[in-house]
C-alpha cells in the first residue's frame, strides 16, 4: 500500500488554479523527488500534504486512512514533518535548543509532566538532551551544539532543520529546497544524510531545484508545470524526456 496517496488533489487561489486535479503515489520507504519550473505547484501540495492548506478538491490517504480533515498539528502526530524553503528556526536559540524542541512537536503533552514532579523533569530533560545530541552526531553538527542559529552559515542551518524534524520521529519528511543556498561538497553530505534517513525507515519527498542533489538521491521523480503532473520516472527517465526539457530542465 501507498504511504501518500493523493487523488485529484486540486487547490484554487482565486483565479489561481496552483494545482489541477493531480495524482500522486508515493510508496513507504521511497524517496521521492518533486520539482519544476517556479510557480509549478511544489510548495503548493507541500502545504495541501502537511495541513497547511485545505484543497479544493481531492482526497489525501496517509498509509490508507484519509487525513484531508486533520489538523497540521494531528499529522505531525501521525508522523507528517516538513521543513521549509525559508528556514523557520529559532535563530536566538542554541543548537541543542532547537533540536530538543522538535522532540516536543510530537505529543503537545511533554511539559504536563511539569505538574508531576521535578524529578520527572530532570529525567526527562537529561533523556531530550542525550537524545538532541546524538541526532546532532548524525548529522556531523554535534561541535555546534552551544552555538546560536542565527550566527550559522546557510548549510549548517538546514542541517539543524532536518535534525530538528526528524526528532519528531518522522514517517514522511517532507523536504522543501533543502539544499538551497549549499555548495557542492554540502549538497553531496546532505545527500548521503538523506540516504541516512531513508534507511532508517523514513519515506520522504523532497522539493529541491538543485538538479545534483534532487538526481542523485531520488528512487522516482514527479514533475510539476503549472499545476499539473508532466512527467513521472527514475531520475534517468526524466532528465531525457523532451517535455521536462522544454518546460523546465532546457532552461536552466
Ligand atoms: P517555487 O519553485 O518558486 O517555490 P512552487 O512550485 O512551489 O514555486 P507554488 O508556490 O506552489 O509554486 O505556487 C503555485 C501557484 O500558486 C503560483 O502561481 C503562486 O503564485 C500561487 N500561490 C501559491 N500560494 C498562494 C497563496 N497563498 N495565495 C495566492 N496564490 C498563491
Amino acid at each position: 500500500m501507498a504511504l501518500i496517496q493523493a487523488n485529484n488533489i486540486s487547490k484554487q487561489f482565486g483565479g489561481i488554479a496552483a494545482l489541477k486535479s493531480i495524482n500522486i503515489e508515493v510508496e513507504q520507504g521511497e524517496i521521492r523527488g518533486l520539482i519544476g519550473p517556479n510557480g509549478a505547484g511544489k510548495t503548493t501540495f507541500f502545504n495541501v500534504l502537511a495541513g497547511n492548506y485545505t484543497p479544493t478538491a481531492g482526497t489525501l490517504l496517509f498509509a490508507g486512512s484519509d487525513i484531508g480533515k486533520l489538523s497540521i498539528h494531528e499529522r505531525v502526530s501521525l508522523g507528517i514533518v516538513r521543513t521549509f524553503q525559508n528556514i523557520r528556526l529559532f535563530s536566538s536559540m542554541t543548537v541543542l535548543d532547537n533540536v530538543k524542541m522538535g522532540y516536543h512537536a510530537r505529543t503537545s503533552s511533554g511539559w504536563l509532566a511539569t505538574a508531576i514532579g521535578r524529578r520527572w523533569v530532570f529525567d526527562e530533560e537529561k533523556r531530550l538532551k542525550e537524545n538532541a545530541i546524538s541526532l546532532l552526531e548524525r548529522f556531523g553538527i554535534e561541535r555546534i551544539a552551544d552555538e546560536q542559529v542565527g550566527n550559522l552559515s546557510y548549510g549548517h542551518q538546514r542541517r539543524v532543520e532536518i535534525a530538528r524534524a526528524m526528532a519528531a520521529k518522522p514517517k514522511l519528511l517532507l523536504l522543501d529546497e533543502p539544499a538551497a543556498g549549499m555548495n557542492d561538497t554540502e549538497g553531496q553530505e546532505l545527500v548521503r544524510h538523506i540516504r541516512d534517513i531513508r534507511d532508517q525507515g523514513v519515506t520522504i519527498i523532497i522539493v529541491e531545484h538543485d538538479m545534483r542533489v534532487v538526481m542523485s538521491v531520488s528512487d522516482h521523480i514527479s514533475v510539476l508545470a503549472h499545476g499539473e503532473i508532466i512527467a513521472e520516472g527514475e531520475p534517468e527517465a526524466i532528465q531525457g524526456n523532451q517535455r521536462v526539457n522544454e518546460e523546465y530542465l532546457g532552461k536552466g
